[in-house]
């Protein structure tokens, strides 16, 4: 096998040894098959396809100080594919095919493991789409539901730095009322005139306000936004935001470091208020906000003024990597030991 210089490693897909599928037909799962191909055969009629019949998951496996190799919280990935599933009528990957498909994907990719101390890790990219053929608009009546793993670099390669974030306001990634709160591609596919008019303005990620009233502060890219000031963890409530695994482990975090937490509308001027922001998901943790600037008017909300993160945005950043990697006593019972 090829060397690979972990520490490197951008964000990005390489080929691994094998991947498992497992079909949904009849009512029922297949028996979960590992492959070494990197494709698929599709029906040229599957609603995935044409119709946005598609959800996936983004979660990572570890290894340890010890050698171990962990998951941290695959049961809350479990149960947010299943919602996912649930909000567009595709036929639901119960717990026990999930996890089975999930330790597979791990254990038949162990080369690809990054070592303890590289800061990378093993992403892992459940996908579950309609399978089956039709032309009119209604669900399928077969699944197919994927695993497969790719080895990322650590998210911050030169240290935790602050980004720059614009906010749009003349695209929205989801409705009021859409699928915003679960983690389908159409919610990607939707996101990109705002990413790429971001990135055309020189931002790392765009910040997307409430599409209704362009108000309230929804999410920042496909990261959640938090904001901290008095001693408290604020992050937004909305009904069109992916509840990140992430923003809800460190919401117990941020308990446990005594800080208090509030779920609430946070409007967009409050940002002048923050101590600290941030955006969270699993593929940074926590990627603290130097800068937020209206892409409109211009308007520019500044942090991290010493050009570092700030003091609590750091001690979550720590915590919760400690526990995946293992430096931190997993007190919450959030990983699972594969072997
Ligand atoms: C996946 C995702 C997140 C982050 O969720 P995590 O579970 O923390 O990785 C946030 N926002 C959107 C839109 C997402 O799709």
């Amino acid at each position: 096998m090829e060397n690979i210089e972990w520490s490197k490693l951008p964000f990005g897909y390489r080929k691994t040894s094998k991947n498992v599928r497992t079909f949904f037909k009849n009512g029922a799962w297949s028996k979960p098959e590992i492959s070494d191909s990197e494709y698929i055969n599709v029906h040229i009629a599957a609603t995935g396809m044409h119709y946005g019949q598609q959800a996936f998951e983004g979660m990572k496996a570890y290894r340890g100080k010890n050698g171990d190799i962990r998951l941290f919280r695959w049961d809350e990935n479990a149960a947010r594919l299943q919602r996912s599933a649930r909000g567009i009528f595709m036929a639901e990957v119960p717990n026990d095919i999930f996890f089975e498909c999930v330790k597979a994907a791990v254990l038949e990719n162990l080369d690809f493991l990054p070592p303890y101390g590289t800061g990378a890790s093993l992403y892992l990219r459940p996908l579950l789409f309609g399978s089956g053929a039709e032309v009119g608009v209604k669900p399928a009546a077969e699944y197919t539901f994927i695993v497969f793993a790719t080895p990322v670099g650590p998210y911050f390669k030169e240290g935790f730095n602050p980004v720059k974030i614009g906010i749009v306001k003349d695209s929205d990634r989801a409705a009021p009322l859409g699928t915003g709160t679960i983690k389908v591609g159409g919610n990607y596919a939707a996101s990109l005139r705002g990413v790429m008019k971001a990135h055309d303005h020189g931002f790392g990620s765009p910040m997307y306000l409430d599409a209704k009233e362009k108000r309230y502060i929804d999410e920042i890219g496909a990261a959640n936004f938090f904001g901290i000031k008095d001693n408290t963890y604020i992050t937004p409530s909305s009904s069109s935001i992916l509840p990140s695994i992430t923003n809800k482990s460190l919401q117990v975090l941020a308990e446990d470091l005594g800080m208090k937490v509030d779920i609430r509308p946070v409007p967009v001027e409050e940002l002048s208020t923050f101590e600290e922001v941030g955006a969270c998901g699993t593929a940074a943790i926590i990627a603290p906000i130097g800068l937020i600037e209206d892409m409109e008017t211009g308007q520019k909300y500044e942090f991290c003024k010493d050009g570092k993160a700030g003091k609590w945005s750091t001690a979550l950043y720590q915590k919760l990597m400690g526990i995946q990697y293992g430096d931190e006593l997993d007190t919450h019972n959030w990983i699972t030991i594969l072997g």
